[in-house]
């Protein structure tokens, strides 16, 4: 099997080719965050997974890709690890919806058909598909469809119990296994060694201000790091990409009591 070219990236383009080289196309759009993810990995985790998963995504596809979005919404502690943490950029989520909706509404002036998000930061969903909603009711998206997934969601349940047996939920898999063995696949010159293990993970759906982050974290690692390999990372990457391809082209994976 010859192996697909690199996806085109939509910015390497021309005004004068953009229109022809947009018409009926998927573009995938990477958003990711700039946030702590512990003392082993770099703050760009969210934004490298995203990108990667989106270029692969989209070679697939044979789609154009977008530079991936590094600014945010705001880490929370029960998922993110919170503020409590230096090197978390982030804007408020009122600035973040306005920034995506008229980021989403300028795309729209393109001819392309679909657009694909995929999104690497927990706390970037509930703005990502408020935007979506909103600019997908406006008279510029007329015949246009929207996609916008964050990559874990594509995990299938079973993959996930029988490689991750103690799977924490995804809102505390911050800086833990998943994501450092993924880090471990596509960028192992950026993971440290030494990688805190936290038993007792945050549960979702409760917000304390003050939050304790020495309990609800160990170094802002939500969850366990023991066990993250980057042959798990490899696996894991490609069960994604395939899941996403499958969402995209075929409408599989929507509903859950579709895995055979
Ligand atoms: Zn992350």
């Amino acid at each position: 099997m010859t192996p697909r070219p690199a996806a085109r990236r939509l910015c390497d383009l021309s005004s004068a080719e953009v229109l022809a080289a947009t018409a009926g196309r998927t573009v995938v759009w990477p958003v990711g965050s700039i946030e702590q993810h512990g003392p082993h990995l770099p703050l760009s985790v969210d934004t490298l997974l995203a990108d990667a998963f989106a270029r692969h995504i989209a070679r697939e596809l044979d789609a154009l890709t977008l530079p991936a979005q590094p600014i945010a919404a705001r880490s929370l502690p029960q998922s993110g690890g919170g503020l409590a943490f230096p090197g978390t950029v982030h804007v408020r989520g009122r600035s973040l919806l306005a920034f995506l909706e008229d980021t989403l509404e300028s795309l729209c002036a393109l001819p392309w058909r679909r657009l694909l998000i995929v999104n690497g930061h927990y706390e970037n969903e509930p703005f990502l598909f408020e935007a979506l909603d909103e600019v997908g009711r406006r008279p510029v998206a007329a015949g246009k469809e929207f996609i916008a997934l964050s990559w874990w969601s594509l995990v299938d349940p079973d993959w996930l119990a029988a490689r991750v047996p103690l799977f924490p939920g995804w809102h505390a898999e911050h800086a833990g296994l998943t994501e450092t063995s993924l880090m471990l696949h596509l960028h192992p010159d950026l993971v440290a060694d030494a990688r805190p293990d936290h038993p007792d993970p945050p549960r979702p759906g409760i917000h304390l201000h003050p939050a304790d982050v020495r309990r609800t974290t160990n170094q802002g690692v939500l969850s366990n790091t023991s066990g993250a390999t980057a042959a798990l990372g490899r696996d894991l990457f490609r069960h994604v990409v395939a899941a996403a391809v499958a969402l995209v082209t075929e409408g599989a994976g929507l509903l859950r009591e579709e895995t055979p």
